[in-house]
């Protein structure tokens, strides 16, 4: 999951396409990662 860093738009993208890496809506090239919160069972001995 991507979030666009344009502070007006701040769209989620889902995919990004590997040629055209930037916001669908509005076209900005700077796109945040964002880290899904992934639950996960960790045994820690
Ligand atoms: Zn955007």
């Amino acid at each position: 999951m991507y979030v666009c860093s344009n502070k007006k738009c701040k769209k989620e993208i889902a995919k990004l396409d590997t040629k055209f890496t930037r916001c669908p809506s509005c076209g900005c090239r700077i796109l945040y990662k964002q880290r899904q919160p992934i639950a996960k069972e960790v045994s820690t001995n």
